[in-house]
């Protein structure tokens, strides 16, 4: 049941839609799980199958202990086949390996259930090898694709299974999940409001040029707090030259916008009153931000910002 509980803390919606699918026998043969990385899609899809192989169900929900919840868990149930990908994808052999393994072993009586993980990687033959089965699937038969790009999965493929739609992880749950792949806390927590993506949280923080960054927005907000002009020769010696395209321009005010909010909760904890200096900082990159996207030049943006904050 705890497994239970941790999927309904990820993903509510998504484990009662399932649950109730289950509770009223209305089962599709074919689900698509559709989400970012890291937020349960392969965990949902082997408590999924849980549910079809549990002897001794708990409230209607997989007991975790019995031989074939036990087994599922470890991967070793002859009945529940999982896909990935061969290397870069997902090959035809693979799909037709699964169809004959299907066939001999007399599926029409026994349950089966095959999961196909990364289902964007499977190439056109793989994918159309896969479409004859959905077309006219076996009896007892249920297949669950996962993937975190809807977009590249054939619209045949697509119209033929129930599409499942996968929440974004809490900013909590990413963070506290990040901090599981060792990234340390301050930064896991900086990432975690900069993206709701797992995947594009693990991505930014492999990447050299994020930490050139955040060091260079906390210099900048050093010297905003103390009204430090340096702030404005900064813009132009460091920002400007470590910001180049927009879309690290715009990285920049989020991240400023970030270190604002943090200092502000900061003194509110330490029940100072007093929080108008933030509140006007926050406002002023917010509005900066905006700016931005009207196409106004970064530089110019950032110059305003300081000199409306050091010389407010
Ligand atoms: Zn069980």
């Amino acid at each position: 049941m705890e497994e239970a509980q941790k999927l309904q803390t990820i993903q509510p919606i998504v484990f009662r839609q399932l649950q109730n699918s289950f509770e009223h026998g209305r089962l599709a043969h074919a689900y698509l799980f559709e989400g970012d990385q890291g937020t349960g899609k392969a965990e949902l899809a082997l408590w999924f199958a849980k549910h079809l192989f549990c002897l001794d169900l708990q409230k209607g929900m997989p007991c975790e202990k019995c031989n074939n919840c036990l087994r599922i868990t470890s991967k070793d149930h002859p009945d529940v086949v999982e896909i990935e990908p061969d290397g870069q994808s997902i090959k035809v052999d693979q799909i037709r390996a699964l169809q004959s393994e299907l066939t001999k072993s007399g599926f029409e009586s026994a349950k089966k259930v095959v999961i196909i993980h990364q289902a964007e990687k499977m190439n056109l033959n793989s994918a159309n090898s896969l479409l004859k089965f959905l077309e006219e699937p076996p009896a007892n038969f249920m297949i669950i694709l996962e993937t975190q790009s809807l977009g590249k999965i054939l619209p045949t493929i697509r119209s033929r299974c129930q599409i499942i739609h996968f929440q974004a992880l809490s900013t909590e749950r990413l963070q506290s999940r990040l901090e599981s792949e060792q990234i340390p806390a301050k930064t896991a927590k900086l990432l975690a409001n900069l993206t709701n993506s797992y995947g594009k949280a693990v991505e930014i923080s492999k990447d050299e040029w994020f930490n050139e960054a955040r060091d260079a927005v906390i210099q900048w907000f050093n010297y905003l707090e103390k009204n430090d002009p340096q702030a404005f020769i900064y813009v132009q010696k460091k920002l400007v030259k470590t910001f180049k395209d927009k879309t690290q321009q715009q990285f920049a005010f989020e991240m400023l916008a970030y270190f604002v909010k943090e200092k502000r909760d900061q003194v509110m904890k330490q029940n100072q009153t007093d929080l108008k200096t933030y509140n006007y900082l926050l406002e002023e990159v917010l509005s900066a931000s905006q700016k931005l996207e009207a196409n106004v030049s970064f530089q110019n943006i950032a110059e305003q910002v300081t000199l409306r904050i050091v010389f407010a």
